[in-house]
């Protein structure tokens, strides 16, 4: 196994500056790009917030988010991040023009050697393997958002990801914490947003044909599995706003579910954005 050294993590909005700091802390060099020194900066002081949840959630000390933080370095210029990058992981927008043209301008920046990870929730590596220029160093290594806590990095490959290469990111997700969640193939969704998206549209469903309402229908959950949330206790964790707009890119394919688009929609205007706000399924 080549010994991955040098990290940079690409886009430091809500999942790379996590990510970033995640791997500072377990001891990589970490080199945190953004587009502007403006988002950089904002990185930069999204990082600090987290000392509280560190402390408080992990028992990090103040010694060990302090390393965390020396061993992070922030640059806007895209060449110099990823020049001696042993790995890239890239956390920008989720939309492919902006991946592609990414994976287009660092294929030609980053060494050969480079490993390239992404962490798109919905879009699968071989849509972007080609734009990369090393098809076998490519694949997909997603994060749940607070990843100190949520500790799963699922991990899939294109058909073409090398398996040694695949093997190398399982060992890089368990060495900053993770626990590698390792897909055989490709799958949208991986495997929990396969599992979670239908379940919490069947119970919005039977919400929707009146058979039940919310509260009832989590206290089955709950009291027959023993888990400690059912699904409208889990929408209102995700929020609102994110489900709305999971259901909204379903109705494409699945023009059925647009009465419950239509119902989030209702909550959404009135401020109801689940536990972020106070308010969604339940109060808080
Ligand atoms: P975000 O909007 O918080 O951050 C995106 C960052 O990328 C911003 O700082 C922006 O300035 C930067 N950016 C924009 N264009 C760029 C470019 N060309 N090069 C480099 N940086 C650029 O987004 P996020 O929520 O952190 O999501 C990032 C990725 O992570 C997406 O693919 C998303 O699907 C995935 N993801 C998000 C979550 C989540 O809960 N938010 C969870 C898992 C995966």
């Amino acid at each position: 196994l080549m010994a991955i050294k040098k990290v940079t993590v690409a886009g430091s909005g809500v999942l790379g500056s996590q990510i970033a700091f995640q791997s500072a802390c377990s001891g990589f060099d970490v080199t945190v790009y953004d587009i502007n020194q403006e988002a950089v900066d904002k990185a930069a002081e999204r990082i600090k917030g987290l000392r509280h949840a560190y402390r408080t959630d992990i028992d990090a000390t103040d010694e060990e988010f302090n390393a965390g933080i020396a061993r992070l370095r922030f640059t806007d210029d895209l060449a110099d991040a990823v020049k001696d990058a042993d790995l890239v992981i890239e956390a920008i927008p989720e939309n492919p023009k902006i991946k592609r043209d990414f994976y287009k301008k660092i294929g030609n920046l980053a060494p050969k050697s480079a490993i390239f990870t992404s962490n798109s929730s919905t879009l699968v590596p071989s849509m972007f393997a080609a734009d990369t220029g090393r098809p076998k160093q490519f694949l997909n290594m997603h994060f749940a958002n607070q990843v100190w806590l949520n500790n799963t990095a699922e991990i899939m490959g294109s058909p073409e990801t090398d398996p040694a290469i695949y093997d190398e990111i399982v060992a890089y997700a368990r060495q900053i914490g993770m626990i590698p969640i390792q897909l055989k193939k490709e799958q949208p969704g991986y495997i929990l947003n396969s599992l979670l998206i239908p379940f919490l549209d069947a119970a919005e469903q039977l919400w929707l044909k009146g058979i039940a309402d919310p509260q009832m229908i989590d206290r089955t959950w709950i009291a027959a599995t023993g888990s400690p949330f059912g699904p409208f206790g889990i929408l209102d964790a995700v929020g609102i706003r994110t489900a709305y707009n999971i259901t909204a890119a379903e109705l494409k394919d699945h023009p059925e579910l647009q009465p419950i688009a239509d119902r989030l929609k209702e909550l959404l205007d009135q401020g109801k954005l689940g536990m972020e706000s106070g308010e969604g399924f339940y109060k808080y």
